[in-house]
């Protein structure tokens, strides 16, 4: 299959094929490692293949008489392609993916083995789920979590380094209180949020046919690559994914010769290899090109439902950094691994779609009046002026602190851009219902005004973190190393807390005798006042500007411009009503993501000063004194021979004093990481207001003494050899 329509992959999601061997043809291999489309198709009895799909299709909870049937066709399935062991792939609240792993081999007791799947090990799991970060909602003692199958994301087979494949089984992850230990519960349940609230809408519209609508997600992933022999010299980069120190190059992203350059040979040979390895696990990467920085690259999916999407980010995160080793070479997913350029982020296309695949953000669309289109705008308008603290704090991580409001990122505040098209006919719905005349006319909310949008606006606005691009909105401040599934839940969630809020209103306000002027009224006037409420959220301008910031502050726009600000937004009142309402998180659960987002933040600046004082310590520090030593042995010999040296004396002196000053900076950062803060609010302060910048001291003096210490005697690799040369 191809994806030339995405339209037409959206109402046929699961018409992906086969089971083959590789062939040169991409589309031959595509999702040829998933259990999926023809692969069922072929290895199921009709009656359980419709239900399986039923099932996918409507987010249903699996059958559980159809559960062995399944297990012993995917186990077929599974050894013919050499999988030798199976996992429940789920993923805790760490961020990342975890997975136990269990033979299919079974001892017969007779001195044999056979191998066994069986419907209840497809089903549920059992983990320990002790040393997961829980939040206080499971203690040791009462340890059980389960996994349960999402059997509305593929199984698929994961290709270890050296060719061995583990079937991994995308799951759920709760304790045994049912509560939601993972990323993945609460996504599913937002999805079922928004879904439902955008079929009221639908309906209200008069749409029949449709029997869902489902949010769609298609995550841009920048990445830096860089040698690995370079990576492993580097503690920084081995522990924390960043460099702690490192002086600025001559040459950074000045030129501007990067960005879209020729893709450097090797690195288009990494990012083959990646494309073939997510092909066959039936993610559809669609581009890649050169990104901003030098060292810095992109690629892109075509869009998917969002849970499919996630689990489909996580797995691509996975082979990225995986294959990247295969090649001599380490991929770097952090938000900034390099200080003076461009960080990375993934920009998180979102939009509803029908499962008769019409695109409700796509203004160009004349399946339904452009009304319904105005509706859903208006809705997310509504969602991101009230919840901006949300979406903000959906983001915030230590990584993302480096990125965000740094002058090539979207800023902390949360704005939406909407383009001048858009901006000028909301401006038109507020002028037009006041003067109630033939003005009103001018406003166009059907056929004529809005088709003219291009789906890529050649206006567009990099500076904005939640832009509308055409037919979807873009969520840019999203980190390139984090689940995009916490960020999807938020706006699933703020999103169709909107769209019922319209819907509800409209209901009430149409009564049963609709006719097609009394709807335009009705909406008019709904959509006239949501958007004179919450315009003050849509800025076109330049988002990285101080104009803007006191702009912002005028409009009461909330602006956390760090993880340590942003982080109370979940324990407000507002935010537990709403997840509750939703059915997305109870306050337990909700409570339980703020405390292990605090403590994750305490623990990454943590290892972060650690990290970098060990490196003062046991690197730059004896690096900065050898070079003291050679310079004062020339200053030493020189007036020995009874030549005068001021200069090289003067040096010393400065190399000195530069040396006592790491050597204090050091020793600040080294209390101030050991400090014990048991109340974990303070903590996050203590962390942020104390740590952060005591690690920016040790940088400062650092970097100065990186440029005047011998390359020679530099204990680590500079930001020239890791970033320009390949
Ligand atoms: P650009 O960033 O230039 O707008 P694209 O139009 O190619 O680039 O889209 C970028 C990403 O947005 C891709 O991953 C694409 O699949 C995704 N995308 C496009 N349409 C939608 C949609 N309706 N819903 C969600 N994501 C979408
Ligand atoms: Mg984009």
């Amino acid at each position: 299959m191809t994806f030339t329509d995405e339209k037409d992959r959206m109402t046929k999601p699961f018409t992906i094929p086969m089971d083959t061997q590789h062939s040169n043809r991409a589309s031959d291999y595509f999702g040829s490692l998933t259990f999926s489309g023809d692969v069922m198709l072929k290895r199921l009895p009709p009656e359980v293949f419709m239900n399986l799909q039923l099932t996918m299709q409507r987010n249903l909870s699996l059958d559980r008489s159809i559960a062995n049937t399944v297990a012993s066709a995917i186990k077929e399935w599974a050894l013919e392609h050499g999988a030798t062991h199976y996992c429940h792939w789920f993923q805790p609240l760490t961020g990342l993916t975890a997975e136990k792993h269990d033979a299919f081999l079974s001892p017969t007791g007779d001195g044999g083995a056979i191998e066994k799947f069986s419907g209840d090990a497809l089903i549920q799991g059992e983990p320990d789920a002790s040393s997961f970060p829980s939040g206080g909602i499971r203690d040791t003692y009462e340890a059980r979590g389960y996994t349960a199958w999402d059997a509305t994301s593929p199984v698929f087979l994961l290709r270890g380094s050296d060719g061995n494949k583990t079937l991994c089984i995308p799951t759920a992850f709760v304790s045994w209180t049912g509560e939601a230990l993972d990323q993945k519960t609460p996504l599913l349940r937002s999805i079922d949020a928004v879904s439902k609230h955008a079929m009221r809408i639908v309906r209200l519209f008069g749409d029949t046919k449709a029997s869902t609508a489902i949010a769609t997600l298609g995550c841009e992933q920048e990445y830096f690559l860089i040698d690995r022999t370079l990576f492993l010299q580097r503690l920084d980069l081995v522990v924390c994914g960043r460099t702690l120190v490192g002086a600025q190059p001559p040459k950074g992203q000045q030129l501007e010769d990067h960005y879209f350059g020729a893709i450097p040979e090797a690195v288009l040979a990494y990012m083959t290899e990646c494309e073939e390895r997510l092909f066959e696990l039936g993610i559809p990467v669609k581009t890649r090109h050169n990104e901003v920085a030098p060292g810095q690259y992109e690629l892109a999916p075509t869009f998917e439902n969002s849970n499919v999407a996630v689990d489909h980010q996580m797995t691509t995160m996975h082979v990225l950094r995986s294959v990247a080793r295969k090649h001599g070479l380490e991929c770097l997913l952090h938000e900034k691994p390099f200080a003076g350029i461009n960080g990375s982020g993934k920009h998180n296309n979102w939009s509803m779609s029908t499962d008769t695949g019409v695109n409700l953000l796509d203004p160009r669309d004349d399946t339904y009046p452009n009304m319904q289109f105005m509706v859903c705008l208006a809705a997310i308008i509504r969602a991101v002026d009230l919840h901006a603290d949300l979406l903000r704090v959906s983001i915030a991580t230590a990584h993302n602190d480096h990125r965000l409001g740094a002058n090539e990122a979207p800023p902390a505040i949360m704005s939406i851009y909407l383009g001048e098209k858009l901006t000028s006919i909301l401006d038109q719905l507020v002028a037009g219902e006041t003067k109630k005349s033939s003005k009103t006319m001018d406003l166009d909310l059907g056929a004529r005004t809005l088709p003219q949008i291009p789906r890529h606006s050649s206006d567009r606005n990099r500076t904005s973190p939640f832009a509308f691009t055409g037919n979807k909105f873009e969520f840019r401040a999203v980190g390139s190393s984090q689940s995009v599934a916490w960020p999807n839940t938020v706006l699933n969630t703020i999103i169709a807390e909107s769209l019922d809020f319209i819907a509800t209103s409209l209901e009430s306000k149409l009564g049963k005798n609709l006719t097609p002027a009394k709807m335009e009224t009705v909406v008019r006037a709904l959509l006239k006042d949501i958007v004179k409420t919450h315009k003050r959220v849509c800025f076109d301008g330049n988002g990285y500007s101080a104009e803007w910031h006191a702009e912002a502050a005028k409009r009461g726009l909330p602006n956390f411009s760090s993880t340590a600000d942003a982080l109370p937004s979940l324990a407000t009142k507002k935010a537990e009503k709403l997840f509750a309402a939703y059915g997305v998180l109870s306050h337990r659960e909700l409570h339980a993501r703020y405390e292990i987002q605090m403590e994750q933040y305490c623990k990454i600046v943590q290892i972060e000063g650690r990290t970098l004082s060990q490196m003062a310590i046991t690197q730059i520090l004896p690096a900065a004194l050898r070079a003291q030593g050679e310079l004062a042995d020339v200053v030493a010999a020189t007036q020995h021979a009874g030549v005068p040296c001021p200069e090289s004396e003067a040096a010393l002196r400065e190399l000195a004093g530069q040396v006592t000053t790491l050597r204090s900076a050091a020793a600040t950062l080294d209390s101030a990481t050991s400090k014990d803060v048991p109340n974990i609010e303070k903590r996050v302060r203590h962390f942020r207001d104390v740590v952060v910048p005591a690690m920016g001291k040790v940088r400062e003096i650092s970097d100065t003494l990186e440029r005047v210490v011998p390359a020679d005697i530099w204990p680590m690799p500079d930001y020239s050899s890791m970033l320009l040369i390949r």
